[in-house]
């Protein structure tokens, strides 16, 4: 299929939703697409899907979602004081307006129904699912309680129904997040903050409980290399000067340091991320009771513990060294999970610019590996989304999968159930002065998506 011609012919009334509105004349060719994964880079491949869209070339584009719930980690992993990142939310919910689009949430792929047969039902698959799993450090104790990865804690805090009940015990003073990252940064700043400052939030009601009741009140983010190699960005260092009730601290001198070793003309990003260290290093020190401070040059070599962890051990530059901890987070980048069907290589799928075999297609996280902004999603499945369609035939004939999941007994919520459990959750935020209260547990939200409200 060449783009933006007009050289599609022949009859093709194919239309495997059939509730909806597509246009179905002799020359229109619909293309029926499923993308696997309702996250940035899902809405982004189904915006890219529409903005092709011609006379004479429609797709009905079905995205299947496990959770009850759209957006992905812009409801699961973007932290909850940094509410504008969410407002991206809006441009989703435009994309799943259009009728050539369906919603298929609460749909395990994998398990419900297969990549396999997804993939022979439909003119071509868009695997957008990230990668979820928190990657592990590989050393002695990694095991012991409290020893958390940012996977889980991060959706702990964002109510993720399926980490509701991680044990997270906030009853030790001393805190250690292990990375150099923007998600090492958003786990250290919810510990260190002010729980005050997080209850106009959409925090999840049982980590706000908890982080009110939290003990800690000394937190270590720890890079293992040195400051001008961090992977923060500037944006994230800069807002920290402002937090009211925590003094951030970074020693002067490994900055100093860091700027020598970056030489005369440094990237732009090491640059930026420098300077609003130097600034956070020469901030005059607040009298405050919680501590947000920085190390560099920390290489983790063993984590200690009895019942659970008590201790660090770290290689720096001048010898080991032994530092106490009461809860230890993990953030150290993510690794895609086994879904059959993908192979996968490092921190990704196996993949070709996006085309992993026949009519499968990965995006985001899984496509090029745990890195990027939301935004980065927008180019990317543009891309792979032209690549698709230009290797689109004529379409297939092939059945709606809807009938078949609920004949499996899979509870789908829809778009408009979506809606329900959305209108539910932001009319609990009116009442309590939040953006939304999340319902965290799978069969409160079924119940609210088949409810008559
Ligand atoms: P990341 O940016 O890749 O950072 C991972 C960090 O873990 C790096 O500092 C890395 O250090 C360190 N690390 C890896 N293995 C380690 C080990 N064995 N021991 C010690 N440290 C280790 O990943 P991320 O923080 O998970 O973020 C993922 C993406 O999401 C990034 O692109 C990030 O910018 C984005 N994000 C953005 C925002 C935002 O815009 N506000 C918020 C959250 C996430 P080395 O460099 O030495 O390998």
């Amino acid at each position: 299929m060449r783009l933006g011609g007009n050289t599609l012919g022949g009859s093709n009334p194919l239309v495997s939703a059939p509730e909806r509105s597509l246009p179905t004349g002799d020359l229109v060719q619909t293309f029926s697409i499923a993308i696997v994964g309702a996250g940035p880079s899902g809405y982004f491949a189904a915006q890219a899907l529409q903005n092709l869209q011609s006379d004479d070339l429609r797709f009905a584009i079905d995205i299947y979602e496990r959770l009850p719930t759209p957006w992905g980690l812009v409801r699961s992993g973007v932290a909850p004081d940094h509410p504008k990142i969410k407002s991206v939310s809006k441009v989703f919910e435009n994309i799943a307006a259009k009728p050539n689009v369906r919603l298929l949430a609460n749909v395990n792929v994998g398990s419900d129904i297969s990549l396999g047969e997804i993939s022979a039902h439909y003119d071509a698959v868009v695997v957008a699912i990230g990668t979820p799993e928190g990657r592990s450090l590989g050393i002695p104790g990694e095991q012991l309680p409290n020893v958390i990865s940012s996977a889980d804690f991060v959706y702990w805090y964002n109510g993720h129904p399926e980490f509701a009940d991680v044990a997270v015990d906030l009853t030790g003073t001393r805190a250690i997040v292990i990375g150099a990252g923007n998600v090492a940064m958003d786990v250290g700043r919810m510990l260190a903050i002010d729980p005050d400052d997080l209850d106009a939030t959409d925090t999840a009601d049982h980590a706000l409980k908890a982080l009110h009741q939290s003990r800690i009140r000394d937190v270590t983010i720890v890079a293992r290399r040195g400051a001008e190699s961090a992977s923060f960005t500037s944006p994230e260092l800069r807002e920290l000067p402002g937090l009211e009730s925590t003094n951030v601290q970074i020693e002067r001198t490994d900055i100093a340091i860091a700027l020598e070793r970056a030489g005369a003309e440094p990237e732009k990003h090491v640059k930026n991320n420098l300077d609003a260290m130097m600034a956070i290093a020469e901030s005059p020190t607040r009298n405050v009771e919680r501590t947000l401070r920085f190390l560099f040059e920390h290489k983790p070599v063993e984590i200690k513990g009895q019942d659970r962890v008590s201790s660090i051990i770290f290689d720096t530059p001048s010898g080991t060294i032994e530092v106490p901890c009461d809860l230890l987070i993990t953030a150290i980048g993510y690794r895609p999970n086994d879904l059959p069907g993908l192979v996968i290589e490092g921190s990704r799928y196996a993949n070709n610019e996006g085309l992993v075999l026949g009519n499968i297609f990965v995006v985001g996280w899984a496509k090029r590996g745990p890195s990027g902004v939301i935004g980065t999603n927008k180019s990317d499945s543009t891309e792979v989304i032209h690549r698709l369609v230009e290797s689109l035939g004529v379409p297939k004939n092939k059945a709606d999968m809807l009938p078949l999941l609920k004949e499996r007994g899979v509870k789908v919520i829809e778009q408009s159930g979506w809606m329900k459990i959305n209108e539910s959750e932001l009319s609990q935020g009116v009442l309590q002065g939040r953006p939304r209260v999340k319902v965290t547990d799978v069969d409160e939200m079924l119940e609210i998506a088949q409810s008559n409200q």
